[in-house]
């Protein structure tokens, strides 16, 4: 076996990204930025898109792990926001989900921690469950009621700093990947890929296009969204359906510019309101807010989930287009298949309720370039990949499926059948078994194996005897997020009633928490101040509150 010292003197590997969506552009810029240091190329990378299949265009909130992406390949926050739209997100309310009455919870990003051994989950339990269990364990759910920015308007002093992600326009954000990538060497061909021919040995070797270009490279990347074109349609890999756990298949979306309407701010958070028959996503960005009602084509027509969705907005929401996004969910039986990765929509998708879309295209390429095959012996680095990329996609379909089993909602025929035995995961099925005897604590996700919990092949593939590890301790849903949810949708009330008697302590607030939330106003503008000093957002004229979820603070 070559020395890793002389695999680096060899020459460069060709890397072609079929796809230009957001997982293209990422795959493209993260490899170039990750790879080619220091003068040196080890990558050379060309992406080609096709000028007839547009993006899919969704894709706006994303989760924290983003900012690692764009350190790496070096676009500053400023310029980020800038380019794509882009506002900052604490947090995701959930509102409905519990009870269809407006009520409402937070999973904030942030988590205070008063001691070594954290006991705060446990004394929400234990109390009158008087405030929400996320208020008492974090500042950010009283900082997204006040609409207040993460980020101060000068140097930060206002303690440790409030974790964040960001809410995007989706195709502004992949055209930004795009100028960074091929002003540091990325070839950039719009071209329809119509042929994909193979070597002798079963690989891949290159890609045809309408336009006569042969593209050969050592690996391709298909980031051809849920087309496929590589791993499914040439080389046959299987995808794995989940709709048994995840019943919603479509979305149906709108834009609300703020010259049409513009509610008075801007919310540092995403909101996602339980409809009839699955649930709304309301992402603010600079100039608009796009709301997609994510829906079960089994439970509503597509006629109807619009008119829903219209009625939610409000009457201004009559005159504005609406587009459909159907979707399946689901995860490639292997992602990585001789020298084809298939990274984004093509590998696999959960529905977007925790915006997870994003984070597994970024996932898979931070261990493509962690993995990268600088030798021709692929088959281990593959193995690895598809292990890790399968327990990651289980990991958060039992964490989505965690949102709707507990829901107390009977009001639709989508609500009462998504709380059916069936429709929940073996796995998350045993871990809640295992949590109403012992509330979630850390350790708990060093070791995902849950009693119970039946020890079934995944069709993750690799070597003889290939299963789902039981662990996976870098998963991206810990205890905190657990809790948020668990707690949230009011779980363990009856538990606690007999373990703790009806007669409990009124909830308590940290005081840490309070006192940083009274220093909070003087600190922290409005989040729609912030954005129009750093990076220039215009200022709107407030209409008259809507009357969908818009008007509710
Ligand atoms: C309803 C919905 C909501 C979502 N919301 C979120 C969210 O809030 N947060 C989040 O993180 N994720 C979300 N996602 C997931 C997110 O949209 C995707 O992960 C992301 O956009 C990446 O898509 P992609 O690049 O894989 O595919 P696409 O954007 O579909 O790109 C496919 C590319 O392949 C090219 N292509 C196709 N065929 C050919 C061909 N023959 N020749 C050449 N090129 C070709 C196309 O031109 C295009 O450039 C959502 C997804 C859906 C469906």
């Amino acid at each position: 076996m070559a020395k890793r010292k002389d695999l680096l003197a060899m020459k460069p590997k060709k890397i072609a990204v079929i796809g230009g969506g957001s997982s293209g552009w990422m795959a493209a810029a993260y490899l170039n930025a990750a790879l080619n240091r220091n003068g040196k190329t080890v990558a050379e990378i060309s992406l080609v898109e096709s000028p007839d299949v547009p993006r899919i265009g969704v894709g706006e909130a994303t989760v924290p792990s983003i900012n690692h992406i764009l350190s790496v390949i070096g676009i500053s926050e400023g310029d980020f926001l800038k380019r794509v739209d882009g506002t900052f997100k604490q947090a995701i309310k959930y509102v409905s989900w519990l009870e269809n009455d407006g009520s409402a919870y937070y999973h904030p990003f942030n988590r205070f921690r008063g001691s070594p051994i954290d006991r705060s989950g446990l004394n929400w339990l234990m109390s009158d469950r008087s405030v929400p269990f996320a208020h008492t364990v974090s500042a950010q759910p009283a900082l997204c009621d006040a609409n207040l920015s993460p980020q101060m308007a000068g140097p930060w002093d206002f303690g440790p700093p409030l974790t964040y992600a960001y809410h995007m326009n989706a195709l502004q954000f992949a055209d930004l990947l795009r100028d960074t990538s091929t002003a540091r060497g990325v070839r950039h061909y719009v071209d329809h890929v119509t042929d994909i021919e193979m070597a002798d040995n079963g690989d891949i070797a290159a890609v045809i296009t309408r336009d006569g270009l042969r593209l050969d490279a050592d690996l391709f990347i298909d980031c051809t969204g849920f087309a496929a074109l590589l791993i499914e349609k040439k080389l046959g890999v299987d995808w794995v359906d989940c709709s048994q756990w995840l019943l919603c298949d479509r979305a149906v979306t709108l834009h609300v510019p703020y010259d049409h309407h513009y509610p008075g701010y801007v919310r540092p958070y995403t909101t996602a309101t339980a409809l009839d028959a699955g649930w709304v996503w309301e992402i603010p960005l600079q100039s608009k807010r796009s709301l997609g009602y994510v829906h079960s084509s089994a439970f509503i027509s597509d006629e109807q989930a619009e008119a829903e969705l219209r009625r939610f907005e409000g009457k201004h929401a009559d005159t504005l287009d609406a587009r459909i996004v159907p979707f399946k969910v689901g995860h490639r039986a292997k992602s990585w298949v001789r020298n084809c990765i298939a990274i984004g929509l093509s590998g696999g998708f959960i529905e977007p309720l925790e915006s997870t879309g994003l984070y597994l295209s970024d996932l898979a390429t931070v261990m493509l370039a962690e993995h990268f095959p600088y030798g021709d012996d692929f088959e281990p680095l593959a193995f690895r990949f598809n292990r890790i990329m399968a327990n990651r996609f289980y990991e958060i379909l039992d964490f989505i499926n965690l949102h709707y089993c507990l829901s107390r909602r009977h009001d639709t025929e989508f609500w009462r059948e998504i709380q059916k035995p069936e429709r929940v995961t073996d796995r998350l099925q045993a871990k809640l078994a295992y949590w109403r005897m012992k509330p979630p604590s850390p350790t708990d996700f060093q070791d995902q194996f849950f009693p119970g919990m039946p020890n079934t092949a995944l069709p993750s593939g690799g070597f003889a005897g290939d299963h789902r590890s039981p662990k996976d301790a870098g998963g991206i849903f810990g205890v905190d997020s657990h809790e948020a949810i668990l707690y949230g949708m009011d779980f363990l009330r009856e538990e606690c009633s007999q373990w703790y008697g009806e007669d409990r302590p009124p909830t308590q607030i940290a005081e840490i928490i309070a006192s940083r939330l009274k220093l909070a106003p003087q600190k922290l503008p409005p989040h729609d101040m912030w954005l129009q000093r750093a990076v220039g957002m215009p200022v709107y004229k407030s209409a008259s509150a809507p009357s969908g979820n818009a008007g509710r603070q």
